[in-house]
């Protein structure tokens, strides 16, 4: 049998600006374009949680999804919701970039789920804009 996976939905509304101190105010300008304005603004993010089921059990779920999303509100709703993402810790030294989203969010993930279920996250931040992370094979490899 093959194997079947769910995808879960949140939300959280963030602020938040593109920039970084690595390049000069000029640079951010031409790199970042409108989202470097210094007054910052917000997203309505969408959060997309797959979880896999490598050993599904007799009921036939992948996982407890209550237990899911207890996590996804403790790790990252609760943590996100209504502020701005550039004074998370986590992005002191990093753009708050979809790109940079979606791994933070992997990594507050991937240890509060059972080992090898979390298959994908994903982040819609615009309409146009969607990022997503599967994991790395090359660090599962070594560890
Ligand atoms: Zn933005």
């Amino acid at each position: 049998m093959g194997q079947g996976s769910i995808t879960r939905r949140y939300r959280f509304c963030a602020a938040h600006r593109l920039h970084t101190d690595y390049l000069t105010i000029a640079e951010n300008r031409t790199v970042f374009g409108k989202c470097n304005n210094s007054n910052g603004h917000g997203h309505n993010y969408v959060v997309l949680v797959t979880i896999g089921s490598p050993a599904a059990d007799q009921t036939g779920r992948t996982m407890n999804l209550d237990a899911l999303d207890r996590v996804v509100a403790e790790r990252i709703v609760s943590r996100f919701d209504h502020q701005d993402l550039n004074r998370d810790p986590e992005f002191a030294a990093r753009t708050t970039t979809g790109e940079n989203l979606v791994l933070l969010i992997w990594d507050l993930l991937v240890t509060q789920v059972p080992e090898g279920q979390l298959q994908k996250v994903a982040v819609i931040e615009t309409r146009d804009n969607y990022f997503e992370y599967t994991g790395s094979a090359a660090v599962s490899a070594r560890s």
